[in-house]
């Protein structure tokens, strides 16, 4: 049987981070399918089909990776894909209480799909989504931090605004 995992996420934009859970987590999935979840009371930076077509170009070398989104509870969606796994990284102890919580919640929920966690590469241990567009908008170097059609698209968004903060205050 083909183990299949969900890597659940907001993906707001795709960091070099999360690449690197992806193909680690391959090295134990046979599949593992980046999924975006679409919340409508929560506006992000980029729109849902901004994130697929970022995390496609990013992923586009990898046969037994798809792109997709989802609303709703993660364990009906893995369910409805039919994979064993919830694929999440880990940072700092800063992520471990909430994602520790939300384990045990969907294992309470179905027990029949299991949470796994790679520690983050020594290198994406402060990347994160939301530091990059943090840095981003006060015009900061972002090279090497996100993959090449990201930086691109967040120089779109911030154009104005980072040479905006880089004038001096008057
Ligand atoms: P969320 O909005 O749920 O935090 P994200 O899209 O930011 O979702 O992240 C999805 C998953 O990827 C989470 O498990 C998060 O901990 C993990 N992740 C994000 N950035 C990194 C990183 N630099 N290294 C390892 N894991 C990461």
């Amino acid at each position: 049987m083909k183990k299949i995992a969900i890597y659940p996420g907001s993906f707001d934009p795709v960091t070099n981070g999360h690449l690197d859970i992806v193909e680690r987590g391959l090295k134990i999935f046979d599949k593992i399918i980046v999924a975006i979840l679409h919340n409508p009371g929560k506006k992000g930076l980029f729109t849902i089909a901004e994130r697929v077509q970022m995390l496609e170009s990013a992923l586009k070398k990898f046969s037994n990776v798809e792109i997709d989104t989802f609303n709703g509870l993660t364990v009906e969606y893995a369910k409805k894909r039919k994979a064993q796994g919830i694929l999440r990284g880990l940072r700092a102890m800063s992520d471990f209480e909430y994602e520790f919580q939300m384990a045990l919640m969907n294992r309470k929920l179905n027990r029949e799909v299991q949470t796994v966690f790679l520690m983050t590469g020594l290198r994406w241990i402060y990347t994160s989504s939301s530091i990059i567009k943090e840095a981003a908008q006060f015009g900061g170097n972002i090279n090497g931090m996100v993959p090449p059609l990201v930086q691109q698209k967040i120089k779109k968004k911030f154009g104005k605004k980072s040479t905006l903060a880089k004038q001096k205050p008057t």
